[in-house]
């Protein structure tokens, strides 16, 4: 790759242009990519032939005839027969270094896992610990499980298959935990402890017992924990870069990094292996302020690694966990239950300064508002940053903004504020059933995209991976904005047909608005002259075949800074 980077400079040639007789000079181009229909997502010219790229950067974009100009001896020239060619996909809300580690160290379970496949698992990672380690980490479980198979006491279930570990298991969004009596007992909660401010200590029907589960804890179980290391963030990072680039993806933002974390993204990226561009959100950890957020910014900010942007969190998920925050309140679980709306993790007054100082401060605030309330709160809170500030041209984030008061979807655009559609979850699954269950009519009117685009709102979409889903792949999400069905048939009908989007406006989501959200739209989200050789070619055309046939897409190369980081 390094021959290639010298080959523009040494062999640029004068070309004499014949028309109008002014000699220009016609860069030499390391690689073109030939007789493709590329989708180019600029606006001005959607569709091209060929491209070139000279030192990681495109160079010409157009007709076979007008790219060839740029090939010399040197030139690697990649006919890719007629296949669909695109900019790099952009995951514009993941937690790829969490991930990594999940994929690495966890005792993992997926959340569809039944009651024996959980026990296997933990009974074999008890197993494989030695005596020195306290603590077995792992998950990922619903709230469901336990009301699916008739478990009272999460705790008493889990100590059974124990063999004296503390156990901490996250479940599948990430938010909560369930805790073994051994853990309870090191992180010193026991029944008269009070839950961190928005958390609720979950407790058995009979007996009023503390049943082990922690609900919106993580804040305060991330502290106790003992820490995953630079060094096992390093290696989920490798992992997740490997993984993303498989799937087509150039480009993610980190939707909450911590410290640990983000020195682990700097160190990869010095060593030459972050083959993505990441927009990282520095994490909230307590007692942050603007100037503890320009301190972390400025520490770790590299060529790849872009930190300024923070995430907040108001609410948590509007499952049976009833932690979203909503504006009416949740179906009863028993008659003359009190009303439950699920609770704001801030005061709305304290999300406003914040954001108003943070957006002061240059920093684009992501917003975890998964409940129409919180959107709501979110919306204010933007409105009073525009207040006090001015239109600072940030494009602040409210992210899994799934349900949202009719009368709010147009602010979004007023504002200038981006709905953050993830994770992938506009179709029927089971957690769309556990949604019905706790919000009952109101859970069928869920992800209001079509209404969202059509108000001029600018709009993200990202996996959320590891909360809720199995990987990275962005193609399933791609392919059920458009159906609203489940990409791979496993659940009848569809989510709300009528807010479905064209495979047109779902391609720029996944491409030049991710780019806009990660603050690179003048370098990466399009195929245009001078932009980053972040490309994909696939097996596929997404735009020819039926949406239904795009979950299964395969990329066949990916392109990033001009270099194949997958595929030959
Ligand atoms: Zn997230």
């Amino acid at each position: 790759m390094r021959l290639f980077a010298s080959l523009g400079a040494i062999l640029a040639v004068a070309l004499l242009l014949s028309s109008c007789g002014e000699t220009a000079q016609v860069r030499s181009a390391d690689l073109i990519i030939d007789n493709a229909r590329i989708y180019t997502v600029n606006r001005d010219a959607p569709w091209a032939e060929a491209v070139a790229v000279a030192d990681g950067e495109i160079i010409a974009v157009g007709t076979s005839e007008l790219v060839s100009r740029h090939r010399v001896d040197g030139t690697e020239v990649r006919d890719v027969g007629g296949a669909f060619v695109m900019p790099g996909i952009i995951d514009a809300h993941a937690h790829p270094a969490w991930g990594g580690v999940i994929a690495l160290y966890y005792c993992y379970f997926s959340a569809a896992a039944p009651p024996d496949e959980v026990i296997r698992t933990i009974e074999q990672c008890v197993s494989e610990t030695d005596e020195q380690t306290v603590w077995i980490q792992g998950g990922l479980w619903t709230p469901k499980f336990f009301e699916q198979f008739g478990i009272s006491s999460p705790r008493d279930w889990l100590d059974r298959i124990s063999g004296g570990k503390a156990i901490a298991l996250k479940d599948d969004s990430g938010h909560n935990y369930w805790v073994n009596s051994r853990g309870l007992e090191l992180l010193g909660i026991d029944e008269s402890s009070e839950p961190p401010p928005g958390g609720v200590y979950g407790r058995t029907p009979e007996g009023d017992r503390l049943n082990g589960l922690l609900m919106e804890t993580f804040a305060m179980l991330n502290e106790a924990l003992p820490p995953w290391s630079v060094d096992h963030y390093k290696a989920g990072i490798h992992h997740a870069v490997a993984d993303a680039n498989r799937f087509g993806i150039t480009g993610w933002k980190d939707a909450s990094a911590s410290d640990t974390e983000l020195a682990a993204y700097q160190q990869v990226d010095s060593e030459g292996d972050l083959n993505v561009h990441v927009a990282a959100c520095l994490y909230d950890s307590e007692g942050s302020d603007v100037a503890g957020y320009e301190a972390m910014r400025d520490r770790f900010a590299s060529g790849h690694v872009h930190t300024n942007f923070v995430k907040l969190f108001m609410d948590g998920v509007p499952t049976t966990a009833r932690t979203a925050a909503m504006l009416a309140p949740y179906q009863p679980t028993y008659e003359g239950e009190p009303e439950v709306f699920g609770p704001l993790h801030m005061p709305a007054e304290t999300l406003a300064e914040k954001l108003t100082a943070l957006d002061a401060a240059g920093f684009t605030v992501k917003v975890h508002t998964a409940g129409d309330r919180s959107v709501h709160v979110g919306l204010n809170a933007i409105a009073a940053a525009r207040t006090a500030n001015g239109d600072s041209g940030l494009r602040h984030e409210l992210a899994h903004a799934g349900f949202i008061d009719g009368e709010d979807i147009p602010r979004f655009s007023e504002l200038n504020a981006v709905a953050d559609l993830s994770p992938y979850l506009w179709f029927p699954s089971p957690i769309i059933d556990d949604i019905h269950t706790a919000l009952g009519d109101r859970g069928s009117e869920y992800w209001p995209n079509r209404q969202l685009l059509d108000a001029g709102a600018p709009v993200l979409a990202g996996s959320d991976w590891p909360s809720v889903a199995e990987d990275l792949n962005p193609w399933v999400g791609i392919e059920s904005l458009v159906t609203r069905a489940h990409p791979a048939d496993l659940h009848p009908g569809k989510a709300w047909g009528e807010e479905a989007l064209t495979m047109a406006e779902v391609l720029r989501i996944f491409t030049l608005e991710g780019a806009r959200a990660l603050g690179l739209e003048d370098r990466i989200g399009s195929i245009e002259v001078g932009k980053s050789a972040d490309l994909i070619v696939l097996d596929r055309d997404p735009l020819g075949v039926p949406a239904s046939e795009v979950g299964e897409t395969q990329v066949s190369l990916t392109l990033f800074e001009g270099h194949v980081v997958y595929g030959g």
